[in-house]
């Protein structure tokens, strides 16, 4: 298992109505990026459970979101 950190950043995403306020995760190896809302740590895990199944070299990958929240 290879240990990736996360480059994460904030972002203001199209939500239904407004923007959101959400960071931009991207994979350090791939360049693949997710977006979600919100900025919480909880969010930061969130993006890191996403990009395990969205990333081409994520299923043999640990993702680390750093020092996020
Ligand atoms: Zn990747």
């Amino acid at each position: 298992m290879t240990k990736v950190t996360l480059d994460i950043e904030h972002a203001d995403l199209d939500g239904s109505y407004s923007t959101v306020e959400g960071i931009r995760v991207n994979c350090t190896k791939c360049g693949h990026s997710v977006e979600v809302f919100g900025t919480s740590d909880a969010s930061a895990r969130r993006a890191a459970v996403m990009m395990k199944e969205e990333c081409p070299l994520g299923l043999s990958n640990y993702y680390d979101i750093g020092d996020w929240g």
